[in-house]
């Protein structure tokens, strides 16, 4: 006979605590029809729990923070590219996995970034649930709002999971996106230098 939920939580503790991410995780296992008991998967949940926190810690992070007040004033003002930065994500519709690389660049007006944090800002925004599309953009938008460049330029190649373990047709497909703003957007020099030094290594 199945108790209650109430009194399962109530006399099994912290383990089936609702609130957990593992306890659901429980829950799946036994949906697939497995045996959450079983040695190999006893202590599933809670590491699939520990990972998945893990993969989302970009919630827990915001582009402040993240740059740590890093931005210097610079007389420099040739293009800045930061290329092939491997990142992780989770697609928002199926928590699969996307991953790949991400090429930022940027012109600057005055000011720079500490070249580490532009990694960083990557990963915060890869440590989300997302879609590639808005992940683009929202990188380079948030270098813009930060030290206000002559213009900004993000390209994101990636395969997904979701895409590449349940069709047949898509395997090695990779997927594309870009996000330009300011003159990466309206000149069309800067643009294909912009894409020139992606090419070159
Ligand atoms: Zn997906």
């Amino acid at each position: 006979m199945t108790k209650p939920t109430e009194e399962i939580l109530l006399t099994d503790g912290k383990e089936l605590d609702a609130r957990r991410i593992a306890c659901h995780v429980r829950e799946i296992i036994k949906l697939v029809g497995e045996d959450p008991n079983r040695e190999g998967l006893r202590k599933t949940p809670e590491r699939f729990e520990k990972a998945f926190k893990y993969l989302t810690s970009g919630y827990h992070q915001n582009v402040d923070h993240v740059l740590n007040g890093a931005t210097f004033s610079v007389a420099y003002d040739e293009m800045v590219v930061v290329k092939d930065i491997e990142f992780f994500s989770l697609c928002e519709h199926h928590l699969l996995p996307f991953f790949g690389k991400a090429h930022v660049a940027y012109l600057p007006n005055k000011r720079v970034l500490g070249l580490s944090k532009i990694a960083r800002l990557v990963n915060m925004f890869a440590r989300r649930l997302q879609i590639q599309e808005r992940m683009t953009s929202q990188i380079a938008e948030a270098i813009q709002e930060k030290i206000s460049p002559e213009g900004v330029g993000v390209i994101i190649e990636a395969r997904h999971l979701c895409m590449q373990m349940r069709g047949v047709e898509k395997q090695n497909s990779v997927m594309k996106t870009s996000c330009l703003l300011g003159t990466f957007k309206e000149d069309a020099r800067t643009r294909s230098e912009f894409l020139s030094l992606l090419v070159g290594t």
